[in-house]
């Protein structure tokens, strides 16, 4: 398809064959905005991000005969060298304008269902993951977990949503979606129903568009509470709780006018560590660049973990990139650069490549 199409004119086209592209997220970006980002969406854990699903592209890069690079191919098995599709995934524009590419579809699922489960805390949500992981087998198709600031933040603000539980919201909410043939709700309320009582407080099996639009509203919900200094990070599945912890109380140490308010693709290591200031005295610049210093360094430095789980690089992660790509690593990059757009004209501005 054109890199032009949103995923969404992507899904229509696909559906009257039973089929979609399962990249699925609160947006909806064009395809080449997705390779050029390396999109993972919230349902990562199962299908994978845009590397695992691009089989091959066509694209433009700046160089002076304006060169179109043909890498699209839609085989799925295809062992001839390094090439075009490989380097322009994740290149955050730098490299040349993705024109099409072609994508590896999905039968759309017959069953969907989902639960939202309150675990007894953090180390506890680690444990239902492991228990819905080896219940549900391949149909478990995300597991996101949502702070209590967040949750607060989108049912407090946003019409039309359900509260998942009586009584006060607990500290974390993770919603579990289940994919899959006839009977995959069954399957997902057993797996539910036989958790460790001690791990989980509240469980119930919530409508698929009522349990994703809690998710999908925190975004919203945040903005509407305050400023939102928002982080993508990552770590290793072992260190969510440590990551958790420690950029909490960093947090609240050196910038106790910010609360956080944390969600994200636990399933795969992906948190959104939003920081919320309040509205009538939002963070200067230098706040912006401590909590930044304090989020990034929690992650990267102190948990083995990414300063970009998601959105690539820009100029508010540009030092960090300098600072823990490898030199090597620095050079191949800047010397693809300069092959393909040596004017410098393709990309943000303050891109560090
Ligand atoms: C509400 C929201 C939720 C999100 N959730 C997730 C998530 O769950 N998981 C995740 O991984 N990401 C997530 N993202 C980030 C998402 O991956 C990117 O924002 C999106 O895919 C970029 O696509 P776009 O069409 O909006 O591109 P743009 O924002 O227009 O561009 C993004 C980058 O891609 C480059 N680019 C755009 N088109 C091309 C092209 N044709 N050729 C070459 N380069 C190009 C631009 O130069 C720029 O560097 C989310 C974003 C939003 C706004």
């Amino acid at each position: 398809v054109s890199a032009g199409v949103r995923r969404s004119a992507l899904d229509e086209a696909a559906a009257p064959d039973g089929l979609w592209f399962p990249i699925d997220l609160a947006s909806d970006p064009a395809l080449g905005g997705m390779v050029a980002t390396n999109t993972g969406g919230a349902r990562m854990l199962r299908h994978g991000d845009v590397r695992r699903r691009l089989l091959g592209l066509e694209a433009v890069v700046a160089d002076d005969e304006l060169s179109v690079l043909d890498d699209l191919t839609t085989l799925r098995k295809d062992n001839t060298g390094p090439g075009p599709s490989s380097w322009f995934v994740g290149s955050c524009g730098a490299l040349g304008v993705v024109t099409r590419v072609a994508v590896e579809l999905e039968h759309l699922p017959v069953e969907r269902a989902c639960a939202l489960i309150a675990p007894s805390g953090p180390a506890a949500t680690l444990r239902v993951l492991r228990a819905v992981e080896s219940g549900l087998g391949p149909l478990l198709s995300a597991f996101e977990v949502m702070s209590h600031a967040a949750t607060e933040a989108a049912l407090d603000t946003v019409d039309g949503l359900h509260r998942p539980f009586p009584g006060p919201l607990p500290e974390l909410v993770v919603l579990a979606e289940a994919d899959g043939p006839i009977g995959t709700a069954d399957i997902l309320e057993r797996v539910v129903a036989a958790l460790a009582d001690g791990d989980v407080a509240d469980a119930v099996l919530a409508p698929p568009e009522e349990a994703w639009a809690l998710r999908h509203s925190i975004t919203e919900g945040l903005a509407r509470r305050g400023v939102v200094v928002g982080f993508d990070v990552s770590v290793p599945r072992s260190e969510l709780v440590g990551f958790r912890a420690d950029a909490r109380r960093l947090v609240a140490d050196a910038l106790p006018r910010a609360t956080v308010a944390d969600f994200g693709h636990w399933g795969d290591g992906g948190v959104h560590c939003n920081l919320v200031f309040p509205a009538d005295a939002p963070p200067d610049g230098s706040e912006r660049a401590l909590a930044r210093q304090l989020v990034f360094g929690c992650a990267v430095d102190d948990h083995r973990g990414s300063y970009s789980a998601e959105h690539g690089i820009g100029p508010h992660n540009a030092d960090w990139w300098r600072r823990v790509t490898p030199a090597a690593n620095r050079r191949a990059i800047r010397t693809l650069r300069d092959r393909f757009d040596p004017d410098r004209v393709l990309g943000h501005p303050g891109l560090p490549f």
